[in-house]
């Protein structure tokens, strides 16, 4: 029996790389259904690719430019922001979520009553509403796998029986491309810098939280939300190399780690293929090449976003959801070059002195306190960031 796989977020990095895994396994899996927000060329693309049965495009704009791409072929579109939120249909084995940002929460609600299991790459939604995300998946019996090569290497080496015996998590970070940089030039760095990764190549979004470190501040949150562990149980560590993609450490001294490429095709098939292992198409780690494995403490001055998410874990689900939500919209104003890189971090500590006062027990409840925040946040840019772009660009 194929297993039948639908990506939310098929013409993203993660999306890209399923379809590499899938594609290179046709025995195993078909493909139901694939999503996308506005490259309707791309999706079409992975459409022919995999032989897609759906395909839904979430800005309307854009269907009759897939419908016409995929003219002649036998597959169904739908457009629009209702049809991506109920876009995994209950045909599905395994749903990829690998939308970018809180977008991707809806979809991923529906998907998660629909699929028997979903393998999970949109970080953004378990940390601002991880407990609805955790009892939906609990209701419906709807097994979670974690698709973030760190979370993937913990999933693969926490026994879950040795609970009791498990003394700490420790993720591990590249450091980003701004590793070796001091505060003044970090405060120079222009999108283009940020983006460019030194070991992982990504969406936009997540390159510039990698640069700022955010992103490991989201993934801890996310091993919070997915491990059960509490904050003191759960360390970063730079590891420059990113062969080690995460350990965890027992009381009897023991530590396990899982190592690989730094190539997502490897987690993704890992979730893919679970419980069993698969062949996957990615890189292959060479111990020989390996001369060192380095690990240091993270510099918390100058990428001061992973003391935040301790902070947030500490205070409670609204600042998780409110750090995820400035960032989000912080990351998207310097991406446009409206704000300075250190401005990322200023408009989430401003959003954060303002956290709205919420009961996040619904996905509407959510979606509120998500825009009551990015409409703080974009005050606080409007208002407090021209200044510092001029004087970059000038
Ligand atoms: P990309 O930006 O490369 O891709 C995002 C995907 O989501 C695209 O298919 C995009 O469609 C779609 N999308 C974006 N916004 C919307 C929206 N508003 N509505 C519907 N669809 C939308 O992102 P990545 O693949 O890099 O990352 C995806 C997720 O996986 C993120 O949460 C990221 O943090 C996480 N992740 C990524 C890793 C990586 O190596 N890339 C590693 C670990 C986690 P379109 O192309 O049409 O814009």
């Amino acid at each position: 029996m194929k297993k039948c796989v639908s990506i939310l977020g098929a013409t993203g990095s993660i999306g890209q790389s399923t379809a590499d895994v899938i594609d290179a396994m046709p025995e195993r899996f078909e493909v139901c259904t694939v999503t996308a927000h506005t490259d309707a060329r791309g999706l079409a693309d992975v459409v022919m690719r995999l032989k897609a049965r759906r395909a839904v495009i979430a800005d309307a704009s854009q269907e009759e430019a897939l419908a016409a791409a995929l003219k002649g072929y036998d597959v169904m579109i739908e457009s629009g922001a209702e049809a991506l939120e109920y876009a995994v249909q209950s045909d599905t084995d395994l749903t990829v979520a690998a939308i970018s940002g809180i977008a991707g929460l809806r979809p991923l609600m529906h998907a998660i009553k629909n699929s028997k299991a979903v393998a999970i790459a949109n970080k953004e939604p378990l940390v601002a509403a991880g407990d609805l995300v955790k009892s939906l998946a609990l209701r419906h019996d709807t097994q979670i796998l974690p698709i973030d090569s760190e979370h993937n290497a913990v999933f693969q080496v926490f026994n879950p029986v040795q609970r009791c015996g498990i003394r700490r998590i420790i993720l591990t970070a590249s450091g980003g491309p701004f590793r070796t940089w001091n505060e003044k030039q970090i405060a120079k760095a222009t999108p283009a810098q940020a983006v460019e990764h030194p070991n992982w190549d990504m969406g936009a979004k997540i390159s510039v939280d990698s640069a700022s470190m955010m992103n490991k501040a989201l993934e801890v949150i996310e091993a919070h939300v997915l491990f059960d562990m509490p904050p003191a149980q759960i360390d970063v560590l730079i590891h420059p190399q990113s062969v080690v993609h995460s350990m965890v450490e027992y009381v009897d001294g023991s530590v396990l780690a899982q190592m690989g490429a730094s190539d997502m095709r490897t987690p993704i098939a890992y979730a893919l293929g679970w419980p069993e292992r698969i062949e996957t198409p990615g890189q292959r780690l060479d111990l020989t090449a390996l001369s060192r494995l380095e690990f240091e403490e993270p510099d918390l001055t100058r990428f001061p976003a992973l003391r935040l998410a301790y902070e947030c874990l500490g205070k409670g689900p609204m600042a998780c959801l409110t750090l995820n939500a400035a960032n989000e919209v912080a990351v998207a104003a310097f991406l446009q070059e409206k704000i300075a890189f250190p401005e990322i971090l200023s408009t989430i500590e401003f959003a954060l002195r303002q956290e709205p006062d919420i009961n996040l027990d619904t996905i509407d409840s959510v979606e509120q306190a998500d825009e009551a925040v990015r409409s703080v946040a974009l005050t606080y840019i409007e208002e407090h960031c021209a200044g510092a772009m001029k004087k970059l660009k000038a």
